[in-house]
């Protein structure tokens, strides 16, 4: 067993990672939450991942959850007759709606989204192949975007076109992501996540389609176009997760003004409880090399110190060279960081946000014991998952176990910081709370997680069983529970 790390790992699965045995050596360098990633791959592809995924994690006896990617309305250029075209930079090239998507060539490359052709206008500036190569429109005529390449290099088929500063009219969900959603839907993953949102109603959106197909998973906004940035409040509020998209975002929004924009996601989620994933070339050199920058190690330890949820690796475990090293590299750096000095956050006082459910406010007095006594873990009864939700909205040192009877709760709580899901098969709304107690601390002496002198901390709703009916803490000594 790897150290408990608080932090969480998000790895897309790929070419480079999807056999058993470099799933099964992931799962053991500790990977919590895999991505299926919809922009590659058929239904039947993803099917099989998942049924992969679920069987490695069950062979290690850990919960490891699943996360579905939809494409999103991602605009790109079409193939070219050769595979690629070189651009030099003041050279015309057109971009024609009307050209056959197989019909690319040295002149002109045909376009996925023929309405980009109706959204630009002369002057603006287009970013292909994730902003290597950039054009300025000097005008539209009839179906054809002409414009004057400013930075070259070699484009090849399918690549990505953005427009810098954002303002393109797609909307969120593309008739192959609602096709997907209902894949994803199917295979019963935890968690869906939608790419190119422009605010809380895209999400909102989303949620009705996923919740019509009869699933809990929860919504996870990607924020990688301007609006998204500009309507950050409401993609908070209306989605379970939202992930800082780095890739499509500092296309759009420029570089320089991507750490910004992380560091103010990470300061405002908490306020709406949610949690944060911070993504797209954490440890990029890793492709390549068995080690990371510094730079990369740098990277992951201040998205941990501004105390994200999540860290994900995308090309590094799909396609690169090195996916467990690139994992196992994201561990020991959050091991590291995260033995910095936890303080206690004041919002578990901070009058500005109080808490707006009972259990909130009973997941708030746990974190403050949690500072205040030497306890070992915390020990949570959750069905929903939002006792632990809230809990793990405070920093601590000390291990949240979310107890929980519901697969698909055990599956939500993979990507909550300082979580570990602990499936319990017991019924325990037909017990009573001191046997309940027993049967767990049991457990955790058996399992080693504590010792008969550790001090516990218990949180559970009375009548047992019952979501969001966490009101209930008490601190127990391990070895005591057993003397009532
Ligand atoms: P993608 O999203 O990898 O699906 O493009 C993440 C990003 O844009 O950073
Ligand atoms: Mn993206």
């Amino acid at each position: 067993m790897t150290e408990f790390r608080r932090t969480k790992i998000v790895a897309t699965l790929g070419p480079a990672s999807e056999s058993p045995e470099v799933l099964d050596k992931l799962i053991k360098a500790g990977v919590n939450v895999v991505r299926l990633n919809f922009s590659h791959g058929s239904a039947e592809d993803h099917r099989k991942r998942a049924e992969s995924v679920r069987t490695a994690a069950k062979n290690n006896g850990v919960c490891v959850g699943i996360l579905a990617d939809m494409q999103g309305p991602k605009i790109r250029i079409g193939k070219y007759k050769n595979g690629k075209t070189l651009l030099k930079p003041g050279q015309k090239y057109i971009i024609d709606g009307a050209l056959g998507l197989d019909d690319g060539d040295d002149e002109r490359v045909g376009l996925t989204y023929k309405e980009l052709v109706g959204d630009v206008v002369p002057g603006a500036r287009l970013l292909l192949n994730d902003g290597l190569i950039v054009m300025d429109v000097d005008e539209i005529i009839g179906q054809e975007i002409h414009c004057t390449v400013i930075v070259g290099g070699v484009l090849s088929n399918n690549k990505g076109i953005n427009r810098a500063g954002g303002g393109l009219s797609a909307a969120a969900l593309t008739d192959k992501d609602k096709e997907d959603i209902k894949t994803a839907c199917a295979i019963g993953v935890d968690y869906i996540a939608i790419s190119f949102p422009r605010d809380g109603a895209d999400m909102e959106y989303a949620r009705s389609l996923v919740r019509a197909e009869g699933s809990n998973a929860g919504l996870v906004a990607k924020v990688e176009r301007a609006e998204a940035v500009e309507n950050l409040d409401s993609i908070l509020e209306a989605s379970d997760v939202v992930m800082v998209a780095r890739g499509d975002l500092g296309v759009e929004i420029g570089d320089a003004a991507v750490p910004p924009v992380q560091k103010r996601i990470l300061r405002e989620a908490p306020k709406h409880n949610t949690p944060v994933i911070v993504a797209t070339q954490m440890m990029e050199s890793m492709c390549e090399n068995p080690i990371p920058t510094r730079a990369e190690v740098n990277d992951v330890a201040n998205a941990v110190l501004d105390g994200t949820d999540a860290i994900m690796l995308s090309g590094e475990t799909a396609a690169g060279k090195y996916p467990i090293e690139a994992v196992q590299a994201m561990h020991r750096t959050c091991i590291e960081t995260e033995k910095q000095k936890v303080l206690p956050s004041s919002s578990t006082r901070d009058p500005r946000f109080p808490p707006h459910s009972i259990d909130e406010c009973m997941a708030r007095q746990a974190m403050e014991a949690s500072h205040m006594m030497p306890i070992t873990a915390i020990a949570s009864f959750t069905q929903s998952g939002n006792t632990v939700l809230y809990m793990s909205r405070h920093l601590t040192k000390v291990p949240i176990y979310a107890l929980t009877p519901l697969g698909e709760t055990a599956g939500r709580v993979t990507l909550f910081r300082n979580v570990i899901p602990k499936p319990v098969s017991l019924d325990y709304g037909e017990k009573d709370a001191p046997q309940a107690t027993r049967d767990i601390v049991a457990m955790m002496l058996y399992d080693g997680l504590v010792e008969n002198d550790d001090l516990v901390i218990f949180t559970l709703g009375t009548p047992m069983g019952k979501a969001g009916g966490t009101n209930t803490m008490k601190i127990v000594r391990a070895g005591e529970v057993f003397n009532d």
